[in-house]
């Protein structure tokens, strides 16, 4: 009997997502029970927005979560390197031996000409898409165009008649018209291979049987499917889970729940409830018991006990059941929590020297150190109120400075103190007058200890939810402000930057 093998595969392209380890559970559960190995796999194809912070972030909050691979980028394995970034000759030989079978061809056309392609097909309300223009150049003009340096992708071939169906472990066949399939891109100019090449290419090399995967795949499965026929290689078992949704139905987003695990470490959620609670998400024990650990999700472990009804991600429900978790725990247990949590040397000290200066005994730390370890702050409108500043421009700057804080990825306090003046300039705000709500909304008062310094150590989830908080308390925004507010900030930066520019071409003379 073949070994059961599963795999979770993510992309470092930002904070580690709590439907990471929802995806990453489930692939545990379904190898553990089988007997199996769990492999972690890097899918940084994407250059441009993969980072290595990213990847460092996604290992340790799923180890912090418990939950442990046989192979990876960080122990090892049999199919090393478990990062795709490092496997890309591998790719290319792939792709190359698809052209050789004539099942993949070169394509030059231009991004003008597919931009032109897809506004005509949209026009024609047809499914935009490729249109094998490229397909009939015979070899010897590929070869000639190539040796002359012109650039060019490889695509595969499609079918362009009859239907896919996709067996699926927990939906039964899944059936895909091949019209509706693109001639996807194999290899990108740059000799870097797509997602799909890579992912199908890396999955029969790892000897990965069963995909277990979100729900938003299915449209690439049948290009997967069609890849494991063309390398005449046997495709793994393919099943797809439900979506994690947010209360309000909609997929599960930043912009309305908290997604990040780190938030959740931070605010102070077990790691042991937050599995617990993942583990409830579509699925249950077969006597309904709602608290249950790691162990026994995988002792009672039934992938088709998966519903299809888009599990929903409530933080109430999530905080019940972590109040249940903290109330049963043995006490020695929960004060090795609080320890990890907060209350050890590498938290301390950073925060011991925010306040050494400023208190007169140790226990002046409470008022002074309190926000340091708090979730959310208690805040009233009336605590924004602005000498100088309106209640809806101190809204403006806090969610302008959020949207520029989410796109940063060094959290450090020279990087967040430049952010945070290269903001206040651009909108014009004196530094002194932008700062006050800065401090409201990051320690619940203007006087506190230096608020930038704060916000490194916080981190960027608990910064984030706070200036979220902030908003909420001061009436929310809407989607209108939203919309005029972003395209506003584009233009004041670009503007911004062209005046920087021209100061740095004439020498700062101009
Ligand atoms: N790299 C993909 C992701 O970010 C993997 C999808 C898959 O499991 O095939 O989720």
């Amino acid at each position: 009997m073949t070994t059961v093998r599963t795999r979770i595969a993510p992309s470092p392209t930002g904070d580690p997502h709590v439907g990471t380890a929802y995806i990453a559970l489930f692939n545990l559960c379904f190898a553990r029970q089988h007997q199996g190995q769990f492999i972690l796999r890097i899918e940084d194809t994407d250059q441009v927005r993969s980072t290595p912070e990213s990847e460092a972030q996604i290992l340790s909050a799923l180890n912090w979560m418990g939950l442990q691979w046989d192979e990876g980028p960080d122990v090892g394995g049999p199919h090393a390197p478990y990062r795709q970034s490092e496997r890309s000759e591998i790719y290319k030989a792939h792709a190359q031996e698809l052209v050789q079978k004539g099942h993949a061809f070169h394509c030059f056309c231009s991004s003008e000409r597919l931009d032109v392609l897809r506004t005509e097909q949209m026009a024609a309300k047809q499914n935009p898409g490729y249109d094998g223009h490229c397909l009939s150049l015979g070899k010897a003009e590929v070869e000639k165009r190539l040796a002359a340096g012109e650039s060019a992708v490889i695509r595969m071939k499609v079918p362009r008649e009859g239907v896919c169906v996709i067996p699926d472990m927990l939906r039964g066949n899944i059936e895909i018209p091949w019209s509706e399939v693109d001639m996807q891109v194999l290899m990108k100019a740059d000799g870097l291979p797509t997602y799909h090449l890579a992912n199908v290419v890396d999955d029969h090399l790892m000897e990965i049987t069963h995909v277990i995967r979100g729900e938003e795949w299915i449209s690439s499965t049948p290009k997967h499917v069609l890849l494991y026929t063309l390398f005449g290689w046997q495709q793994p078992v393919f099943c797809h889970m439900p979506l994690l949704r947010n209360p309000d139905k909609s997929k599960l987003s930043k912009r309305k729940n908290p997604t990040s695990i780190t938030y959740y470490e931070r605010m102070g959620f077990l790691p042991e409830a937050l599995l617990n609670y993942l583990g409830r998400m579509g699925w249950s024990m077969p006597d309904e018991r709602e608290k249950f650990s790691l162990a026994e999700m995988v002792a009672n472990f039934d992938i088709t006990r998966v519903s299809l009804g888009g599990p929903i991600f409530d933080i109430e429900k999530l905080s019940w059941l972590n109040s249940v978790w903290l109330r049963e725990m043995p006490v020695p247990e929960l004060m090795q929590a609080f320890q990890r949590w907060a209350f050890n040397p590498a938290y301390l000290e950073k925060v011991v020297p925010q306040i050494q200066t400023r208190i007169q005994t140790l226990s002046d730390a409470v008022s002074w150190a309190g926000f340091f370890f708090a979730g959310q702050l208690k805040l009233t409108p009336e605590d924004f109120a602005h000498k100088k500043l309106s209640p809806d421009e101190v809204r403006r700057m806090l969610q302008i400075t959020l949207w520029e804080l989410e796109a940063l990825r060094q959290w450090e306090h020279s990087a967040i103190s430049a952010l945070l003046s290269r903001v206040s300039t651009v909108m014009g705000i004196k530094l002194r007058d932008f700062m006050p709500s800065f401090f409201v909304a990051i320690a619940g008062s203007v006087s506190s200890t230096p608020v930038m310094e704060a916000m490194a150590i916080l981190g960027p989830d608990m910064t984030r939810a706070r200036l979220r908080h902030a908003l909420a308390v001061l009436g929310g925004v809407s989607k209108n402000e939203l919309k005029e507010w972003d395209k506003a900030w584009r233009e004041q930066s670009a503007a911004a930057l062209a005046a920087a520019a021209v100061v740095d071409a004439s020498g700062g003379a101009a």
